[in-house]
């Protein structure tokens, strides 16, 4: 049976560390401080988007929070962010997707400055994780890392299978592990025979968003799996991309869902929030 690596305690660890870095770092004058940016109305970022004022408060990370509405204009939008850009005391823009479709993703993304890019999705940042000299890097996938290290995974040598090539979890996990000297294998929609390729794997990392299709006879004994996929089924029930149960008998370690990936996602934002304070105040 699988070792349950739990991303909330290791999440609850890793605030904790981060508390007392702030602590340190008011200590010297310095506050750590985050801007949100949301636009519009949309349900699921409202609650996004108040986890992470939350997350930022129980650490003592000024939260700076800005509300505006859905017909908002881009050059609104871009206004704020060069303002944002200028401000001493913010150290970290984030901007919530998805944006209203009048407004360009990319422009807004690209107007941030990389050197706030929290989220690690503006093009330098995506260049610099490329060449194996990251800044920022995208929390989602920096978490996975994280999660791995904590519970021991080494990756030299490894077999990386990745299912789900987004430029938000697939890609750059596949680069992170790539850094870490693991042979990737990156899958998508196109693959062909993806139970083959999921077979090979001493470490899957699986984010596609769908449920439970990676099967748990696929799973290669002894193997760790990482599902980042949450998705919903029924009204309430949580389920990820891999069928757990079933991969639980053949692996050596997995993530639940939920309370695997998920809690990471917001700890290593605020875990850059603090680095880029540290960098700007040349602690
Ligand atoms: P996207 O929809 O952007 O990407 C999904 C990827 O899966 C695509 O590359 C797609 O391939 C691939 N894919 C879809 N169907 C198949 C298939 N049948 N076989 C192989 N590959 C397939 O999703 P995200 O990367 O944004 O998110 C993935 C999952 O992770 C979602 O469940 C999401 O909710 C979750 N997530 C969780 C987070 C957390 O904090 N825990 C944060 C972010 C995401 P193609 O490129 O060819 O279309």
């Amino acid at each position: 049976m699988a070792k349950i690596i739990d991303g909330k305690a290791i999440a609850a660890k890793i605030r904790g560390e981060i508390a007392v870095e702030v602590n340190r770092l008011e200590a010297k004058g310095v506050k750590p401080g985050l801007a949100v940016v949301l636009v519009g109305e949309d349900p699921a970022s409202k609650v996004y988007v108040s986890m992470k004022e939350k997350a930022c408060q129980d650490v003592g990370i000024f939260s700076d929070e800005y509300k505006l509405p859905a017909e908002t204009p881009e050059a609104e939008l871009l206004a704020l962010i060069d303002k944002l850009n200028r401000d001493p005391c913010i150290h970290g823009i984030l901007v919530q997707l998805p944006l209203p479709k009048h407004i360009d993703t990319e422009k807004v993304l690209e107007a941030i400055s990389p050197h706030k890019d929290v989220d690690g999705f503006h093009p330098y940042n995506v260049g610099r994780l490329v060449v194996g000299k990251p800044l920022f890097q995208p929390c989602t996938p920096y978490g996975v890392m994280v999660m791995m290290k904590e519970a021991g995974v080494e990756l030299a040598g490894k077999e990386v299978v990745v299912v789900g090539r987004s430029n938000i979890v697939g890609k750059p996990v596949a680069f992170m592990c790539l850094q870490q000297h693991a042979t990737v294998t990156l899958c998508h929609s196109k693959t062909r025979d993806l139970a083959e390729k999921v077979r090979m794997a001493d470490v899957l990392i699986a984010a596609v968003g769908q449920p439970e299709m990676i099967k748990g006879e696929w799973i290669k004994e002894g193997a760790v799996v990482i599902d980042v996929g949450v998705n919903r089924v029924g009204e309430k029930k949580l389920v990820g991309d891999v069928e757990f149960e079933k991969a639980s008998l053949r692996a050596s370690a997995i993530t639940p869902v939920p309370g695997g990936v998920g809690p990471m996602t917001i700890t290593m934002l605020l875990y850059n929030t603090v680095e880029s304070a540290k960098r700007e105040a040349k602690d």
